[in-house]
Parts: structure tokens; sequence; C-alpha cells
């Protein structure tokens, strides 16, 4: 069984559109939607058909609460508040509705499924670093964690002598151990690649494999400029800052 594992989409079209064609090339048995499909982006409601049709879990995130009613968007910044207002105003009521019934977090066989932490997911905290994964271990009985939300790909292993950070060529997992999974971000990747990032987990062989798409960036940018939502939030996408 092979799972792909996307986050963080946040209304880029050309970015899920050129990962859904390279899954389309992979062909792994399904795929999950960590949540973040929409905010900052100018194509919500389209990256909503696309999650809808082709994602077989997908999970709530703080941009699609905010998008759709939640109080989220009160501790969110001016670029983030305006992108959020701008997309409530865009979504259709169906998809709108759609955001309000998505669930906070899921388990799949050995998978715990969370898109900011498992200890309090409504909390959107951001895992970081070792030292912020670490607790987080005690909130799931799974083998395996993954989440988004940080845009920052990671590997930690619970380790008695402390929470390890791994580097992410380490595709092969201890299928003894336990982990979190942070699989990046989809749609506005901010670990200085540009490039659209998803994971593909391999259950048999317990391999994770990180996948980086080049995508057509400029289009992303120039719906975001025509819809007239921030400039820094076009901008941003050429660095992966
Ligand atoms: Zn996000």
């Amino acid at each position: 069984m092979t799972t792909a594992i996307l986050s963080d989409i946040h209304g880029n079209l050309e970015a899920l559109e050129a990962v859904l064609a390279e899954i389309d090339r992979r062909r792994p048995d399904r795929i999950i939607c960590l949540g973040d499909i929409v905010g900052y982006g100018a194509s919500p409601n389209e990256c909503l058909a696309q999650v809808r049709s082709r994602c077989e879990t997908v999970l709530l995130g703080n941009h699609d609460a905010a998008a759709s009613g939640g109080p989220e968007a009160a501790r969110f910044n001016i670029y983030a508040r305006v992108a959020a207002e701008w997309t409530m105003k865009t979504l259709t009521r169906d998809n709108r509705e759609y955001l309000q019934r998505l669930p906070l977090t899921a388990t799949h066989d050995s998978f715990f499924l969370v898109h900011a932490s498992p200890a309090c997911p409504r909390d959107w905290e951001y895992l970081l670093d070792r030292f912020d994964a670490e607790p987080q271990f005690h909130y799931f009985t799974e083998s395996m964690c993954f989440i988004g939300h940080t845009h920052q790909p990671a590997i930690y292993l619970a380790d008695p002598g402390g929470t390890k950070s791994l580097p992410l060529s380490e595709g092969a997992l201890d299928p003894n151990r336990r982990y979190i999974v942070n699989v990046g971000s989809v749609g506005q990747p901010r670990d200085h690649d540009p490039r659209a990032c998803f994971v593909l987990y391999h259950e048999s062989s317990t391999t994770l494999e990180y996948v980086r798409v080049p995508y057509d960036i400029e289009g992303a940018q120039s719906k975001i400029r025509a819809a007239q939502l921030p400039e820094v939030l076009a901008a941003r996408l050429a660095t992966g800052e």
C-alpha cells in the first residue's frame, strides 16, 4: 500500500495540478490531504473540486476553518486575514459547508493524521523543531503521525535519549519505532525550495519519499495579483519563504 500525503495547498491550483499529475505517474493506492486547502492563493474553489474528487481522507486546517466562519482569522497576521476574508467571499456555499464538516484528526491503519499538532489539534500549534515534537508523541498511539501546518518538511524520531530530527533523505524508517513526519506544503513551501512538496509513504517497506515538483509559479502569482490579494502572497511563491 502506497499513500500520497498532501498538505497546505492554499488555493494554489497550479501547484496542486502539478502534484496530481506527478501522483498520476506514481500511482499510489490513495491520497490523503492534511488541510489548508484554501487561504493565501486565488483558486480556492478549483482546489476544493480537485481535493474533493481525488482525496480519500481530508482534514481541517486553520485557514479552512477561518475561511468557513471559524474564529481562527482573529489570530492571523494582516495578509492571512485579508486572504481569509477574500476566500470566504469567493467560496461557493457548498464548499464553505464542506469545509465546516471536515474533521480535525483521522486514523488510518498505522497512521495518525492531524494538520497542526496531536496534543491539541484546534490550537494550531507549530511544531518547528525536535523539542516541539517530543511531547507530541504522548498524544497518539500509532507508529506514524503525519502533520503539515509549518510548510517545512521534517522527520522526527521518538528516542529514549531525546527526540531526534532526521535528514529528509532518511527514507527507510524502522517499523518498530515511532515518527512524526511533516509532509511540507504543496502550495506555499517555506523551506527555501519553491517547488511543490508532498510525501509518498510505502507501507510494506516503511519507506518515506519526499517528492518535489516544479510548477507554473508565474501563473499562480498572476492570479493572486488579479484577485488583488496582498502582493507578498504572490512574491513569496518565487522564493519559497
Ligand atoms: Zn498552511
